[in-house]
């Protein structure tokens, strides 16, 4: 990699960033090293890179060349200090949640998650042992009063993924700084694109690569960057602290490699890293083009008689309309929610729907939606569904980079025919 990506801009980062042309052969594209395990001449090297005292790859399930590629552009992207790939979204969340917290710790997480996320934190998080504490992230009163000495980090998505609130990082990484703790952010649905998570003092950020990272919606993928932000040797956990000692800065990427990505087998494949780096290449095309349609579609429905209410942070009624166009840099994102009147009417809407497609994806070139009260969040609590701002008659839209004429015929059509 050339020592002068850190001045380049995020549009020339995603297509030269972390490519070191070490193939041999001049190949312009990343190889797929499709390799389970990595020969050495001698015993003694082989004995080297297992001890750490020389660099290099043994098995694909704790790294790989084309993984290591994809991981090292990602990074260039957030200006981080490492990556770790995952095979999925959830896999890097629950990377990054192990890394920082054992059994008899706390975390403090937003009550406006993706559903992914609080399932993972119902069903395996909590029985095994670490609790989480919900609270407001927009109430940063409540979010310092939640930090208490068991406390490893506090954890908040850059959007609420379906209430499309926005979190103040800068504010947040100083209340989690004041109380000693690391902020852990998903930024899935804003990409480096929207947003640099380093600037605001968030120590690690989490992406599900499934959606804008790659996306053509062609394979599942995560990743986990350290941004530089956290002294590691500063950390409450006692795992943490002994990985502080033995790799100094570096601490959070070896532990979230070797203690947990190795053991629990959760790595992202060759062919895949491929797949989405192939896809990240034109990422800031593509995000510039979701924003566009997303606030064109927003207007919309906005004015549509047969919509209630539209949420998109973009429009400037929208509550954190401030917040977003500071954090975002004057962009929104692709995902935007309305309101219709009930379960039957969003039904028959997204029947009607011909170009838009009923899937749970998102972040997807083509347009998707779906009613996330009878799916996402089916197994929610009525209440716990409310609270993660889900109504029966919300439709939720991840606008893609279709036409805006074309999106905005087949979203009249079916609101008109819905009306009926
Ligand atoms: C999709 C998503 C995830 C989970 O990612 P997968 O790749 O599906 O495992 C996590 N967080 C957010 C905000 C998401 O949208």
């Amino acid at each position: 990699m050339t020592d002068g990506f850190q001045r380049w801009k995020l549009d020339t980062k995603v297509v030269h960033a972390g490519f070191d042309h070490d193939s041999g052969c001049g190949a312009t594209n990343i190889p797929i090293y499709q390799s389970a395990s990595f020969e050495y001449e001698t015993a003694e090297q082989l004995a080297d890179v297992f001890e750490g005292r020389e660099f290099g790859y043994i098995y694909s399930r704790i790294s790989n060349p084309t993984v290591a590629e994809l991981e090292k552009r990602i990074n260039a992207l957030e200006n981080g200090r490492g990556a770790v790939a995952t095979a999925s979204g959830m896999a890097a969340l629950s990377t990054a949640v192990y890394t920082l917290a054992s059994a008899g710790d706390e975390i403090v997480a937003s009550t406006s998650l993706f559903g992914g996320t609080y399932l993972l934190f119902r069903d395996v998080v909590e029985p095994n042992g670490i609790s989480v504490r919900y609270v407001d992230p927009m109430d940063l009163t409540a979010v310092e009063a939640a930090i208490g000495p068991k406390t490893r980090f506090v954890f908040v998505e850059t959007l609420g993924n379906p209430k499309l609130d926005v979190p103040d990082l800068e504010a947040l990484a100083a209340v989690a700084h004041r109380k000693g703790v690391p902020l852990v952010v998903d930024s899935t649905l804003t990409t480096p694109y929207l947003t640099r998570l380093k600037a605001w003092g968030v120590d690690v950020a989490v992406h599900s690569i499934t959606k804008y990272l790659s996306g053509n919606g062609s394979t599942v993928g995560g990743i986990v960057v350290d941004l530089g932000n956290f002294d590691w040797r500063k950390a409450l956990n006692p795992q943490m602290l002994e990985a502080a000692a033995k790799y100094g800065p570096f601490a959070f990427l070896a532990r979230a490699r070797r203690q947990i990505l190795q053991n629990t087998g959760a790595c992202l494949s060759p062919f895949n890293a491929f797949i989405i780096s192939l896809g990240l290449e034109t990422l800031a095309l593509r995000m510039a083009r979701h924003c566009e349609n997303a606030f064109a579609l927003a207007q919309f429905l906005k004015q549509h008689p047969a919509v209630e209410a539209v949420n998109y942070p973009g429009l400037s009624d929208h509550p954190h309309f401030s917040i977003a166009d500071r954090q975002f840099n004057g962009k929104f994102g692709g995902l935007l929610t309305f309101r219709l009147p009930d379960q039957a009417r969003c039904f028959q809407f997204l029947d009607r729907l011909t170009l838009a497609k009923t899937v749970t994806n998102l972040g997807d070139s083509k347009t998707l939606v779906i009613h996330p009260w009878s799916t996402i969040y089916q197994s929610l609590s009525e209440n716990d569904k409310r609270r993660a701002g889900v109504s029966d008659g919300l439709v939720r839209v991840s606008v893609g980079i279709e036409h805006i004429e074309d999106l905005i015929h087949d979203f009249g059509h079916a609101l008109t025919e819905a009306k009926l």
